[in-house]
């Protein structure tokens, strides 16, 4: 896998240690792995938020994930500059995590619970009117094929997937 560090590109990155591009144009989240305890965790720290312990691992995330949640944003919030509507989501990763994200909207009818989406980079503007660089979640062109309309009858979205391991 060909990586780009964030740090290389232009504009730069809201930080330096949070997401690479990855072939395909697409982004990865730069995460880590306990040795203890085996979770995975985002952004990278010193320990284990999941078990406090200090032996843990860098590790590149899975570019792919699942729309677990997101909304239309249309009033920017304080200190905001940038344009509105945008989309704020959390995705889940299949390393058993789920992250804040920005969403791309462009394309409302391929957003829906479930949808399998990809990381990819967005522009912001910063608070100095500056742009940097940030993660954003698209929605895959596979969720073209296989989205449906929800059952009447049907759950609206899937069972959350369990993050309780078992072993602890
Ligand atoms: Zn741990």
């Amino acid at each position: 896998m060909t990586e780009t560090t964030a740090a290389d590109a232009n504009p730069p990155p809201v930080h330096p240690d949070l997401f690479v591009s990855i072939a395909g144009g697409e982004t990865a989240l730069l995460g880590m792995r306990c040795e203890g305890c085996q979770r995975c965790s985002f952004p990278r720290a010193d320990v284990c938020c999941w078990c406090g312990h200090d032996d843990v691992t860098s590790v590149t995330l899975s570019s792919r994930a699942t729309l677990w949640g997101w909304a239309e944003v249309h009033t920017p919030p304080p200190g905001y500059h940038g344009a509105v509507p945008y989309g704020m989501g959390v995705a889940e990763l299949p390393e058993g995590i789920r992250v804040v994200t920005r969403v791309e909207i462009d394309q409302p009818h391929l957003l829906r619970f479930g949808a399998p989406v990809r990381f990819v980079t967005t522009e912001v503007a910063a608070d100095d009117g500056s742009t940097r660089l940030t993660w954003s979640v698209e929605p895959l062109p596979a969720s073209v094929s296989s989205r449906t309309e929800p059952e009447p009858d049907a759950e609206p979205e899937p069972e959350p997937t369990t993050t309780i391991d078992a072993n602890r």
